[in-house]
């Protein structure tokens, strides 16, 4: 598992984000568009783009992208959404030809469908955000873009294992999760 970057400001005004894509972190090529991520949930309005409409609720922040940059990565992550479905099938008919019962097969196949909706799911997106206390708890997976906007708002981009409910998890100091970088 790769680091993340986790900047945390003031929750008190909106955190400045550089004038680029969060997904390819340059300002080059086509005109940048407005993506409403959200608090929390962001990982879902990558991971959906353009496709659903993003729920209008809780903590909002305005993130640029590159309209291209963003179905680049919407497409990568429907195709790991793909196997899930096919092995899902796989393992019914498996069910139906050896003759299980409907329960078991049933059984069977959404463990296997969750399965690969997990991996699914953990495919990482450039940037999430969590806005509690009075904070904003910024994650970002590359360094680089971390720096930026821990550089714009008078932070540090503390490189971390990963953020679980909005709770930075630290690297280890020897480790393997910190020994890969
Ligand atoms: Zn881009």
């Amino acid at each position: 598992m790769n680091p993340v970057y986790v900047v945390e400001v003031d929750g008190a005004a909106d955190p400045v984000l550089p004038e680029a894509c969060v997904v390819c972190g340059t300002a080059v090529g086509e005109p940048l568009r407005t993506l409403q991520l959200s608090d929390e949930y962001g990982r879902v309005e990558f991971y959906f783009y353009r496709i659903v409409d993003r729920p209008a609720q809780g903590r909002l922040l305005p993130v640029q992208i590159h309209d291209r940059c963003a179905r680049a990565l919407r497409n990568r992550f429907l195709k790991r959404l793909l196997p899930a479905a096919a092995l899902a099938g796989a393992v019914g008919a498996a069910g139906i030809w050896l003759g299980l019962d409907d329960f078991w097969n049933m059984a069977a196949v959404l463990v296997a469908a969750g399965l690969m909706l997990y991996r699914a799911l953990s495919m990482p997106v450039p940037m999430e955000f969590w806005h509690h206390g009075n904070r904003f708890v910024l994650v970002f997976t590359d360094r680089d873009f971390a720096r930026r906007v821990a550089r714009l708002n008078g932070a540090q981009a503390m490189p971390c294992a990963r953020v679980d409910e909005g709770v930075p998890v630290r690297l280890e100091p020897t480790g393997r999760t910190a020994g890969k970088r």
